[in-house]
């Protein structure tokens, strides 16, 4: 169905063979990060050639066409968004689609770090909440899970971001035997500070020097303990996205539980992921892409042919993914990295 927007006249959307209309766009800008958390990335990471990322005109280029195909909401990841040089200037191009009303949200994913000098910008550039990772509270365990990083900065960012006026949801990785004793903590800091907190399953993505059958941490499992000392109650999902949320009664404040290993979210799925280099994967779990930095370079002012490879794109898009995570059939089903696609 064509449905007509004032601002531009002509709208369209994009619906994949299994009938999910595809309304939000995650990008990675870089796959580069200042911190290598365990999960995400091995510790001698080779970074992508220079040559092979996307400009600031390529991804501003693609981000827009997929406004123009009926994308609702942006998301900025990597990598870490905020390391990525000339990011300010993407958002603040991107912002003329909030502008018209074409874009419903521009946000990012961020560790952090580099928050507490850009949350006052970013506030300026229309962003209006931002999800922040942070896996402990505990000095030392920040600097193993990151391998160098420091808790104060982020700290400091999340005070920024909030003073500026940004709304924060805290998304934290469960990671058996190094965060299983400070959920209680994680979600009072977070909702003391009217923030909500996702936990997140570890997904077997990418190769990082360690058994992830040792790191996974079922969330059944976490929710079962957390029903013993908080009463939780669910909430409707209002965000079509993965997350299933509770709210907790004793801290009035939302928790969510993305659950990609015990429970597949797969139906409701409307989103697709672009990396730094202008792949398209449809799904997170799955191989499946498509090159669409090949057709910005070589057709470069051919917005047709690029709409046609989206389009193509889409009509490929899976209908669920294929994670597992078990001793017996080795633990790491896809060879990217989180950084690469996204997370
Ligand atoms: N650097 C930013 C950050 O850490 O927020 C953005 C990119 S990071 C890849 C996005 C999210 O993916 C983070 O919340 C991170 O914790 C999560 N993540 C990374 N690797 C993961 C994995 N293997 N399983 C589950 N979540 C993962
Ligand atoms: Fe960097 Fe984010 Fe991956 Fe950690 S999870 S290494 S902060 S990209």
């Amino acid at each position: 169905m064509t449905v007509i927007f004032p601002t531009t006249g002509r709208r369209e959307t994009l619906t994949d063979p299994f009938g999910r209309t595809i309304r939000y766009l995650r990008v990675s800008v870089t796959d580069r990060c200042d911190f290598r958390c365990h999960y995400c990335m091995s510790e001698d990471m080779t970074f992508l050639p220079k040559r092979d990322v996307l400009s600031l005109e390529e991804l501003e280029r693609l981000c827009s066409t997929f406004v123009r195909l009926g994308t609702r909401k942006i998301r900025l990841t990597g990598g870490e968004p905020l390391v990525r040089k000339g990011i300010t200037t993407l958002i603040e191009t991107l912002g003329r689609h909030l502008a018209s009303g074409d874009l419903e949200e521009l946000t990012l994913t961020t560790n952090g770090s580099q928050l507490a000098h850009r949350a006052r910008d970013l506030a300026a550039l229309g962003i209006r909440r931002i999800n922040v990772s942070l896996d402990t509270l505990v000095p030392e365990k920040f600097r193993s899970i990151t391998r160098w990083g420091e808790i104060g900065p982020v700290l400091e960012g999340i005070d920024a971001a909030l003073e500026a006026g940004l709304k924060i949801k805290i998304n934290t990785v469960a990671v058996r035997g190094f965060n299983d004793d400070e959920f209680d903590d994680l979600i009072r800091f977070a909702h003391g500070r009217g923030m909500d907190m996702t936990l997140i399953e570890t997904m077997p993505l990418g190769e990082v020097g360690g058994q992830r059958a040792d790191q996974y941490l079922p969330l059944t499992a976490v929710r079962a303990d957390l029903e013993t000392r908080f009463r939780l109650v669910d909430v409707d999902d209002t965000t079509g996205g993965p997350a299933r949320y509770v709210r907790i009664a004793e801290t009035g404040g939302r928790l969510g539980f993305i659950t990609p290993l015990t429970h597949n979210f797969c139906e409701s799925c409307n989103r697709v992921r672009l990396t730094c280099t202008g792949t398209l994967y449809m799904c997170l779990g799955q191989d499946a892409s498509v090159d669409l930095r090949s057709v910005l370079r070589t057709r470069p002012d051919d917005d047709a042919a690029l709409e046609a490879a989206i389009r193509g794109a889409v009509a490929a898009k899976p209908k669920g993914h294929d994670f597992v995570i078990d001793r017996s059939q080795g633990d790491t089903v896809l060879h990217r990295h989180m950084n690469t696609t996204g997370g």
